[in-house]
């Protein structure tokens, strides 16, 4: 096994590209590592993308938008004070992966680009609109986190292409997230289904904008564009919570396994994508 650690977008890229299907990104290793000891994949050409500037930064951009590295961990993001109170959900979400010493390792990036429709990440970085840039050896281009998993472990990255940062959008006044899940245990569990809600309310109260996203209930984490609309316009008075948590349950389609039954995860779906939108709407009023 060939290990590389190229510090430009443009060599890794070539690297992946060369190799193809027998190379691997190699970011935090907490989902790669695992599944190379069980045998799970066996790459030939593993590419660290961590000496890459890019992928390493937190950055607010002009205008006011922030440019959060694929190789920045959920520790990093917690010390960063002034995401922490633009995005809590984004901030929360990466934090609630694994132990303390994952969140140590554990990347953004390989969050998402694991494919797993349960990675906690997600539906927080879906709910607050960031678009991946992703590089590749056609050069870069740039895909809302919704449109990057197609499946479980389906991207929709082509050959060579890997997530180097995400943009997250500008923040206005009066605008927050929340992230929550449920799990059997704890901690250190997958969830059973995963509620981001990102919001923004006017001066008396009424909501002007959401994005709500669920993971774990479908094949890939999804955006519920029905349960924002059933908000929007509203002060989230109880009839608007009842249209959300419908509108949230109507968008599963989640597996029956030992962790969660259909019923159960719909259920539950409906119960945590109203408690978050209550969450980012309390933090939304008070920021
Ligand atoms: C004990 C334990 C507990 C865990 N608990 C949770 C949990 O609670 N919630 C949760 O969501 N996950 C959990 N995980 C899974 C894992 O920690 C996360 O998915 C983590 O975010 C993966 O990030 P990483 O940087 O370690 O990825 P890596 O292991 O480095 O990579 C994961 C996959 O993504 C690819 N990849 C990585 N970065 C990129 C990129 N920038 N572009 C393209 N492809 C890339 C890799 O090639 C690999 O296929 C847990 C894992 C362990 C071992």
């Amino acid at each position: 096994m060939r290990y590389e650690a190229p510090d430009t977008a443009e060599r890794a890229a070539t690297l992946l590209a060369d190799a193809g299907a027998e190379a691997r990104v190699l970011a935090g290793g907490t989902d790669l590592l695992v599944q190379m000891r069980s045998d799970i994949v066996e790459p030939a050409l593993i590419v660290d993308i961590k000496r890459i500037a890019e992928t390493r930064i937190i950055t607010e951009e002009p205008g006011g938008a922030w440019r959060i590295g694929a190789a920045v961990t959920g520790a990093e993001l917690k010390e960063h004070s002034r995401l922490k109170q633009l995005w809590p959900g984004v901030v929360e979400a990466a934090n609630l992966i694994g132990s303390t010493q994952i969140q140590g390792r554990a990347t953004l990036g390989g969050n998402l680009c694991n494919g797993s429709p349960a990675a906690d990440s997600v539906p927080a970085l879906i709910a607050a609109g960031a678009v991946a840039s992703l590089a590749g050896p056609a050069g870069r281009r740039e895909l809302p986190v919704e449109d990057v998993m197609l499946g479980p472990r389906k991207l929709a990255l082509t050959p060579g292409e890997f997530v180097a940062s995400f943009l997250l959008p500008p923040r206005l006044p009066r605008a927050s997230d929340a992230y929550l899940r449920f799990i059997p245990r704890t901690e250190m569990d997958i969830a059973v289904v995963g509620a981001g809600v990102s919001l923004t309310v006017d001066g008396a109260g009424t909501i002007t904008a959401a994005r709500v996203s669920l993971g774990a209930v479908a094949p890939r984490v999804l955006l519920v564009q029905p349960a924002a609309a059933a908000i929007i316009g509203t002060r989230l008075d109880r009839p608007a919570q009842d249209r959300l948590e419908e509108a949230a349950r109507a968008a599963c389609a989640p597996i029956d396994d030992k962790r969660g039954t259909v019923e159960f995860r719909i259920q539950v779906a409906g119960v945590l994508t109203r408690r978050a939108a209550l969450i980012a709407l309390d933090r939304a009023r008070t920021r």
